[in-house]
């Protein structure tokens, strides 16, 4: 029996999930797919901190502090791929 998502199916519902935010029961499905498939879970959290370093790069009016954030977001997310090379 096929139970919740496929990880193409997943990855979709990531992608959808930076512009719109899922209903409910799509967010449940994509947890439970994270639950028993550690490379999608590592692939969204990547993918979130990538779009959240992009918003705060495509917003520069943001305070000083924020962008020190994100440069330091994105060190980490350097460092993450380097490991998974
Ligand atoms: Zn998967």
């Amino acid at each position: 029996m096929k139970w919740g998502l496929s990880c193409e199916e997943t990855a979709r519902r990531i992608s959808e999930s930076l512009d719109n935010e899922l209903p409910w029961f799509q967010r449940i499905l994509l947890k439970m797919h994270f639950l028993m498939c550690a490379a999608c879970k590592e692939s969204a959290r990547q993918v979130l901190d990538l779009h959240h370093v992009f918003s705060q790069i495509s917003h520069p009016a943001e305070q000083n502090e924020s962008i020190h954030l994100s440069l330091a977001a994105k060190q980490r997310i350097v460092e993450e791929l380097e490991k998974h090379k």
